[in-house]
């Protein structure tokens, strides 16, 4: 595991689509949390869950996946 610089790390938003309503949403991940993050967040549109997976990469923006969360 490698640490994040702070230069390094890919700022601003990353556009999901919520994986229960579909609406598009963007979120904004903080690369402080570390360069691997999981952590469940509720759909602001329908409610639902969603498992949010995000991986930081040196180069380009996170990578960004949604999955419903049970
Ligand atoms: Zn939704």
């Amino acid at each position: 595991m490698r640490d994040i610089e702070d230069d390094a790390m890919a700022e601003g938003a990353v556009e999901v689509h919520c994986p229960w309503c579909g609406e598009p949403h963007t979120l904004e991940p903080d690369g402080s949390g570390g360069a691997s993050q999981e952590y469940v967040e509720d759909c602001p549109v329908c409610c639902n869950p969603w498992l949010v997976k995000v991986r930081f990469t040196t180069s380009g923006p996170a990578d960004v996946t949604l999955e419903r969360a049970q």
